[in-house]
Order: structure tokens, then sequence, then C-alpha cells
């Protein structure tokens, strides 16, 4: 079932290691509800009268959003489409933000129910070399405020491979996450990417490197821990407790149709992948979809057989070569079975009756093979 995303794109600073569009400034922060409450009416069409099943406020930063304004955006959607009752409704929000009143305000005056809380890790030194604009022990609070609060549905984000993250600390952040008893965590590997601050800062030699071999540890530390408590590890950086799945991003893992709104915002229906402008000036300026979306690509068969081998490799659901033949045909199947098997010989991938997941050892490897697999 489809689902409708938000990107909310201000932030109090930005953290050196991101790559989301999201500004560090409130120029346009008055013109933003105004514009996105333009852009659901001119986009109402989007989803052709399909029940939606998830909303999802990301960014940038949502919890900077008042609940007055979530409110509005909410009853928007409402409005506009067909949303459904017991849709999952996640705010992503910055541990800084999430006082006692935001919570109650959030929990008894929206219909948001479900809390994804940007940690990173509990310990001060890493998130000052991440930038982040808490403290481990804020963190903490958060987490224990939001459940006070009453949301239970709550998912975390750590990061491992960061340089001052030792096996000993990255153990201590995943013995935090254990102890609130939270359904769902997502862990990601500290990436340096191109033209962020934290590529700038490690080339100027300000901020020490990112380094494979720890992060591989972290990674394998991470399988064991969530494992011996009974997570299933569902997508790569995914970890939930049985029937605790993110079903707004299991909508991006399993190739359902989703509308993006804001700016940047990525829209999928099945055929054509759209993104809106990643600018603020002109996202808050434009009356007309045209002004807003950037650009639309209109998948090839080679796209989306790509798109489905590397999103599918990453889950616990795996790719399965009878879909592949019933989509994309019987010789591209048998292209697919003969790639994976060099992959299965080295213990990288397992064939459940047809269907390929990748082993513990795999995960490592997620991109590398699904790319090995790609039809060029
Ligand atoms: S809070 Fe999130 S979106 Fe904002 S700068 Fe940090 S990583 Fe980027």
């Amino acid at each position: 079932m489809p689902g409708i995303y938000i990107h909310v794109p201000f932030c109090k600073q930005k953290c050196h290691y991101c790559n989301f569009y999201s500004v560090a400034s409130f120029k346009y922060r008055d013109a933003f509800v105004p514009a996105l409450l333009r852009e659901i009416k001119l986009r109402n069409d989007y989803l052709s009268g399909k029940n939606i099943n998830t909303v999802y406020f990301g960014g940038g930063t949502p919890s900077l959003l008042k609940t007055e304004e979530i409110n509005t955006i909410l009853n928007a959607l409402n409005g506009t489409f067909n949303i459904n009752n017991n849709a999952e409704i996640t705010l992503e929000a910055n541990p800084d933000d999430l006082s006692e009143d935001y919570l109650r305000q959030l929990r008894q005056e929206t219909t948001v129910n479900r809390l994804s809380i940007g940690v990173q890790s509990f310990f001060d030194d890493d998130l000052e070399y991440l930038n982040r604009v808490h403290s481990g022990k804020e963190a903490q609070h958060a987490v224990e405020r939001a459940q006070a609060a009453g949301f239970s549905n709550i998912t975390i984000d750590l990061i491992y491979g960061i340089p001052t993250l030792t096996g000993e600390k990255w153990r201590k952040n995943l013995e935090l996450f254990f102890a609130f008893d939270l359904p769902h965590l997502s862990s990601y590997a500290l990436t340096v990417e191109p033209r962020t601050s934290l590529d700038v800062l490690i080339k100027k030699g300000k901020l020490a490197g990112v380094k494979e071999e720890p992060a591989v540890d972290h990674f394998n530390i991470l399988l064991n821990e969530t494992a011996a408590r009974g997570f299933v590890h569902y997508e790569i950086s995914n970890f939930a407790k049985k029937g605790c799945y993110s079903k707004h991003n299991s909508i991006y893992w399993l190739g359902g149709h989703y509308l993006g709104l804001g700016p940047s915002a990525h829209s999928f229906n099945g055929t054509s992948r759209q993104w809106n402008v990643s600018n603020l000036k002109q996202y808050t300026g434009a009356d007309m979809v045209e002004k807003i979306v950037e650009e639309k690509e209109l998948l090839s068969e080679k796209d989306r057989y790509n798109e489905y081998v590397m999103t599918s490799l990453r889950t616990t659901w795996g790719c399965d070569a009878e879909h592949i033949k019933n989509i994309f045909g019987e010789t591209v199947k048998n292209r697919f079975e003969t790639g994976i098997q060099p992959f299965i010989d080295r213990g990288e991938v397992i064939n459940k009756n047809g269907t390929y997941i990748l082993s513990g050892k795999g995960k490592l490897f997620a991109d590398g093979i699904a790319a090995a697999l790609f039809w060029d």
C-alpha cells in the first residue's frame, strides 16, 4: 500500500556527515508550511485514489515543526488523500526538541504514532565528531521522556564506524538501546559523502579519517547482539522485533508507490520516478507542479530490474528468481542465477528454494554483490 513522505528541510546546525537537503537557516521557515499545503493540492491525483497506509515526516528535522503545523499538514493530507484510520504516522525527531511539553502535545493532540529519534550515539565525543547538536545524556532522556509520554512505537538511529567509537563504546550504545526495550533500531555505518563537511575536514586533517576495519567489527557486533535479543535483521540497516517493521520504509524496499512532498522529496508510481527542487526559495515560490518537480525519469526495464535486485537483496525477504522471471522473462532470470552462483559458492548468498538472501558474511558486501548482478 502506498505512503506519503514529507521533507522538512530545516536543521539547527548541519551535522558534518549529512548530505540530505536541509538548511541551518530559518529564512523560509514561515513560507514552508503554506508551500507544502499548496503542493498537497497540486499533487492530489498522484496516488490516484489509493488508500494510504503510511505518512512519514522526514528531514531535515521535522521535530522543529509545531504540533499545530503538524496537524495543519495532516488535516490537509486527510482532506486530499484516503489516509487509513490506522495509518503509521512517523515523525523523525532530534533529541534536543523532545521536551516533555512537546511530547505530550504530540501524543495527545496529533495522530503521530511512531517516533524515529536521531540518537546516533550516547557518547559526547562521538556526537562532537559528528557535529550533532545534542549530548548523549540529552538523547537518553529524550527516549525516556518519549516513553513516559506514551509512545511505544519508537525507533532510534545509531551510527557505527565513527573514529572515536571503540568496540567497547559500541557495545555500550547497544546495551543502552536494549535497556529501553524499544521495538526497532536503524543502524548505519558512517560514510564520508563527497563535499560534506566531514569530507573537507578529514582532507584538511582536522578530523580523523573513517576506517573500514572498525566499521566491520562494529557491524558484526551489531548482528550478534541484535540476533541474541531476538531482533529480526529485516533490512541491511534495520532491526526490529517481530511485527514491528517500519511500514513506511518497507514500501521503498518492496517496490511500493509513494508520494514525496517538500523540497528534494522523491516520488515513485511504479513506472516513473521524480524529485522536487532542492531549493527552498524556488520551492516556497512555486505555484505549479512543473516548478516544483525538478526532474522526472521514466524507468526502463533495466532500471526496474536493477532496482529490484538492489533493494530486495538488502532485505530479509530476499530476491525471488520466480518474480524476476514473471516480470523480466526467462533469459533475465537465467542470467541472474548464473551471476549469483559465485556468491553462493563463497558463502555470501544463500539460495532458499529460489529466493536469494545474503548470509551474515554477504551483508558486509551487499552493494558490491548487487552491482555485480546489474543489467548493464
Ligand atoms: S539533523 Fe539530520 S538532516 Fe539535519 S544536518 Fe543532521 S543528519 Fe542532516
